[in-house]
């Protein structure tokens, strides 16, 4: 079956590599026709649902996951319902609406647009794809490691973002797949939505009160088990980034790239511009993970909320 998603530009980035003092090595998902690695994912899960006999595909994410399911259901040719929460921006429905899919309103989080949609599902014959705990999920993910070890390219760390850790458990799966199991991997959230530091140090997954960061994409109140039980299989280090440092690093990379990314990427790629501890040294292969819910508009209103006091330095370049 020919994936859905597509092979993304893997390119070594001569700032950033100069910046960084060895090799940074960015995959560009944000290429992807759905602007995230989700369609990875999200792609394989639906295709696999389908072949099982799924008549209607059900996402319950207001994000680029139900983005990611609305294009697959387009292509495979499958009706769409995508269950979003009030929270999600008036734009992001219209982008699922513009791939065909049905967009249903419910609950304020994210927990109870998964609630309704499980509900929903058998009434339509449908299958519920979940954003990021599901082995169907992390096999398509690790499609991206297996491109990069296609082009030859072996880094001596791997940087990710961590929302409810489906990237993470698709990409060490990637990595064992390819044989980068000593190859230490960088798992990087923002300080208001650390589930995943939250859950390595307590050995089990852990749910947060609330979120906090203007990284909702990483605002997952709970990892997925297995992102906990790869801290025992591989060498994994957890990083956490300020909201203002994963903006700074948007509109750095923006700058840098001409790529506009969301938050949640941005503190993956704030990993390498304030020279994260575990990173020094070493050659580094960054999942640019992308992120449709994104406009210049929003970024400069980002840039705005996180802006400092007055007097203080807004990017250490200057100081
Ligand atoms: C979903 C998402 C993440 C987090 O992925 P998880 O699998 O939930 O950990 C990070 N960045 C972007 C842009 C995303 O869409």
């Amino acid at each position: 079956m020919t994936p859905i998603h597509h092979v993304t530009p893997l390119l070594r980035s001569s700032v950033l590599s100069a910046h960084h003092g060895a090799d940074v090595w960015l995959k560009l998902d944000s290429a992807q026709p759905s602007a995230s690695f989700k369609l990875r994912g999200m792609g394989h899960a639906c295709q696999q649902a389908v072949q099982r006999g799924a008549r209607h595909l059900v996402s319950s994410s207001g994000g680029n996951a139900g983005y990611a399911v609305a294009y697959a259901g387009r292509q495979l040719g499958v009706p769409v319902t995508v269950v979003v929460p009030r929270r999600t921006a008036e734009r992001m429905r219209r982008l699922i609406e513009g791939e065909g899919a049905v967009v249903q309103v419910h609950g304020e989080v994210w927990d109870d647009a998964h609630e309704h949609a499980l509900q929903l599902a058998p009434s339509l014959s449908g299958v519920v794809i979940h954003p990021f705990d599901a082995p169907d999920v992390w096999a398509g993910h690790a499609s991206l490691v297996e491109e990069v070890h296609a082009e030859g390219v072996r880094p001596e760390a791997v940087v990710v973002s961590v929302g409810g850790g489906g990237l993470m458990c698709g990409v060490l799966q990637g990595m064992h797949g390819v044989g980068w199991a000593d190859t230490p991997l960088v798992a990087v959230e923002t300080e208001g939505a650390a589930s995943f530091a939250a859950a390595m140090a307590a050995q089990r997954p852990v749910t947060l009160a609330e979120i906090g960061s203007l990284a909702l994409t990483l605002g997952a109140k709970t990892v997925c088990e297995r992102a906990v039980q790869w801290c025992q299989a591989h060498p994994i280090h957890s990083w956490l980034c300020s909201d203002r440092a994963a903006v700074q690093a948007c509109g750095r990379f923006l700058d840098d790239h001409r790529v506009l990314v969301e938050p949640a990427c941005g503190a993956a790629l704030a990993s390498i511009y304030d020279s994260a501890e575990p990173l020094r040294g070493r050659s580094v292969l960054v999942v640019v993970c992308g992120g449709a819910s994104v406009t210049q508009e929003q970024l400069a209103g980002w840039q705005e909320q996180v802006r400092g006091p007055a007097g203080e330095a807004e990017d250490p370049r200057e100081s």
